[in-house]
């Protein structure tokens, strides 16, 4: 028995969609599944993927099971198609090739790429990748009246596709909303926590690949793991709305961005061009201490003082980022 879990560093995340398209290869490159990102990496402050999907409803009031709104196909974000073989050809004059074919689209998976907040010269924004949370008390399960989810020895919960009727109350009681719809095999679908690779010892997908080296895997029950000393010792990675009540198993270490600019064009050392309701309204309000934990280890080590916190989080060998899950994967996964 094991509980695998994620944390995910959010100053180290750089956004570049490695880990989406590293899931979107492995599981989702058949036909019906182009419209899904298992892993998608949203830009905050925004309404993310699917649109508004924090207001959407699902996961525990009270202790009881609520099922919300079933997000629709263009608040994911439909798959976009080009005229291929104008890109292949790099366009040309009068040619738009990187256009998707027919109606201009008004949303995408991840639309607010771009975009930030705040105003100059203190603008912010920030990267959440954003995943089943294979939650210790998951919404997907309690909801689906047909069993066709079920939470393996190791937590992860996983769809039994050949049992899914595909009446969708899953993606209705998933307050994350990180349940897709398959048109073409007419069912439910989501990211099964890469179990083939478990199994033989290799981290998922979108951990391996990870480029910014910002996610640890592991054993969350196992205290030599990286993700129990972030987790439970230093209490720096908090969950994605704990409210919602389904004890998620993705964890975050807050973002701290640069310090703001005062009015006089100075570095205001002690404010934070973060909002501190959009941090608290998304990792509760154990934010604020696991930021000031954050900022006194940089601190620490900035005196060239040793730092354990800052030693995992930087992670300097990155095998010991994936709990043991080291293996190499082979060409199929
Ligand atoms: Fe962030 Fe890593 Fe994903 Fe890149 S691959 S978006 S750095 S989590
Ligand atoms: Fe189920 Fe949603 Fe939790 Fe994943 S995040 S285990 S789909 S309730
Ligand atoms: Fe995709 Fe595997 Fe990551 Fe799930 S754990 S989002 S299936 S790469």
């Amino acid at each position: 028995m094991s509980r695998l879990a994620q944390v995910i560093d959010l100053n180290k995340c750089i956004g570049c969609q490695t880990c989406t398209v590293a899931c979107k290869r492995l599981w989702t490159d058949r036909e019906g599944t182009a419209q899904m990102w298992w892993n998608i990496v949203n830009t905050l402050p925004g309404e993310g993927t699917p649109r508004g999907w924090q207001t959407m409803g699902g996961g525990f009031v009270d202790g009881e099971l609520v099922l919300g709104e079933l997000p629709s196909a263009e608040a994911f974000g439909l798959a976009w198609d080009y005229d291929w073989e104008a890109l292949e050809r790099a366009g040309g004059p009068g040619q738009r090739p990187l256009r998707p074919l027919g109606e201009t689209p008004t949303w995408g998976p991840n639309w607010e790429e771009d975009r930030g907040g705040g105003t100059f010269p203190n603008a912010y924004a920030f990267y959440l990748p954003r995943l089943c949370n294979h939650c210790s008390r998951p919404a997907c399960v309690e909801s689906c009246p047909v069993q066709a989810i079920v939470q393996q020895d190791d937590g992860t919960v996983v769809l039994q596709e050949d049992k899914c009727q595909g009446m969708q109350l899953c993606a209705r009681a998933c307050p994350y909303k990180r349940i897709y719809f398959d048109t073409v095999a007419v069912g439910s679908k989501k990211c099964i926590g890469c179990f083939p690779r478990i199994e033989r010892g290799v981290a998922p997908a979108c951990v391996r690949q990870c480029p910014g080296r910002a996610r640890h895997f592991g054993d969350l029950d196992d205290p030599a793991s990286q993700v129990h000393r972030l987790v439970r010792e230093w209490a720096v990675a908090l969950p994605l709305h704990a409210d919602f009540g389904t004890e998620p198993n993705v964890y975050y270490v807050p973002p701290m961005l640069p310090a703001p600019l005062a009015a006089d064009g100075t570095v205001d050392l002690e404010g934070t061009r973060l909002p501190e309701d959009l941090l608290r309204g998304l990792f509760g309000p154990g934010v604020r201490a696991a930021l000031d934990r954050l900022r006194a280890e940089r601190e620490r080590r900035r005196r060239g003082e040793p730092s354990e916190l800052m030693d995992l989080l930087i992670s300097r060998r990155w095998h010991d980022m994936l709990g043991g899950w080291d293996a190499a994967p082979n060409a199929r996964n």
